[in-house]
């Protein structure tokens, strides 16, 4: 049986058109493969989110869900998953995003010339292992070139009028022919002189001299996933420098890098910690206390604990990119040895080794460190 699609999208079941966008805005932006490195479980998440949103935008197709299910959408012809609404999935984003995902870096096909895009930005941000953890909202300030605010990015002083390009006749372009050991060879070059758009200000604005494009100061909130991983890019499209009037703006791309943590060790879901108890403590057992990204947490280590033991938290590593699941914590056992005997104490352990018999040093207590680094290299 499908999942329930408000549940999959994460909306109530009076959530509105602008909502239900949203949230699948959002979704596919954590989970698209560009971002989660083609990991199976956000793969098929994606296809889940695309799938309930291929549904809940629909009017007609949400009302029959409503009413009688998945099922009922089956009996109405309709085969969730299969994109017949949009034509397929691309177009799905495409209609989201203004492009396609998975051309790769961001290109726009724009032939022989017109207008050109805007560049991409790269930005860094760093993160703490607790917000890998939850996942985090970051708010971003930049510097980026800027549709111009005082003409909206026409290039034309307000009230004033913008006309067809002499040059190029509005077309945008202009044939260049190159003689060539082969033959002529004509390819089309944007026009110099209104810059592709085939529009020039009759008086061009007096903030951006009729470029349309200022320099300015952006402020963008990111989602960062939970589980990201050092050294990852998110791409927010249409976010870069904006481009020249009547082109797409680049994209923006965040690296996040994580800080490293002195209470853990990253090993991709899992996390490793250390505790310390003297030798004593492990002959007898003990509770330690340990930090967890939920705060600390009392651990009971048996009586004859060894050194290089592993006590494992059960899910309280990290999620994986676009997975619910989280991983272990994983706490390694480190046995210290007492130095610096009083009389006194030196006279109890002399009395505790010549009691100590096969007993209690049978082979029970396993391989020791130096048989186990054998066996895992074995
Ligand atoms: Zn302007
Ligand atoms: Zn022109």
């Amino acid at each position: 049986m499908p999942s329930d699609y408000y549940e999959v999208l994460g909306v109530s079941r009076d959530a509105s058109d602008t909502e239900i966008k949203k949230a699948f805005r959002g979704l596919a932006r954590e989970l698209h493969p560009d971002v989660t490195g083609h990991n199976p479980e956000a793969e098929a998440r994606f296809k889940e989110a695309a799938e309930a949103y291929e549904v809940l935008s629909d009017a007609e197709r949400r009302r029959t869900y409503d009413q009688y299910g998945a099922e009922g959408l089956r009996s109405g012809g309709f085969n969730p998953g299969q994109g017949q609404g949009f034509g397929s999935f691309d177009d799905i984003f495409q209609s989201l995003f203004g492009q396609a995902f998975g051309g790769g870096g961001g290109g726009f096909g724009f032939g022989g010339g017109g207008p050109a895009a805007g560049a991409d930005i790269l930005l860094q941000t760093e993160l703490t292992l607790d917000e890998v953890a939850t996942g985090v909202e970051r708010e971003l300030s930049f510097p980026a070139v800027v549709v111009c605010a005082h003409c909206h990015g026409n290039g034309a002083e307000p009230g004033t009028p913008i006309e067809t390009c002499d040059r190029c006749g509005g077309a945008g372009q202009l044939r260049q022919v190159t003689r060539t050991p082969f033959g002529q060879m004509v390819s089309a070059v944007p026009c110099d002189v209104c810059h592709g758009s085939g529009k020039v200000p009759d008086t061009p604005c007096e903030v951006c001299e009729g470029s349309g494009r200022t320099e300015g100061t952006v402020t963008k909130t990111i989602d960062v996933p939970a589980g990201i991983e050092d050294g990852q890019r998110l791409r927010v499209t249409g976010a870069g420098h904006a481009g020249e009037p009547g082109a797409p703006a680049g994209d923006l791309y965040v690296e996040v890098s994580v800080a490293a943590d002195g209470r853990f060790e990253r090993q991709g879901t899992d996390l490793l910690s250390a505790v310390r108890i003297p030798a004593t403590e492990a002959m007898l057992g003990t509770t330690v206390t340990v930090a967890t990204l939920e705060g600390e947490r009392e651990v009971e280590l048996e009586a004859g604990v060894q050194p290089g033991h592993e006590e494992t938290l059960r899910g309280a590593g990290l999620p994986r990119l676009g997975g619910r699941k989280r991983g272990d914590q994983r706490i390694v056992v480190e046995v210290v040895v007492p130095t610096n005997l009083s009389e006194e104490q030196r006279e109890t352990v002399e009395r505790l080794d010549v009691s100590l018999g096969p007993d209690n040093l049978g082979p029970q207590h396993g391989d020791g460190l130096f048989g186990r680094f054998r066996k895992a290299f074995r």
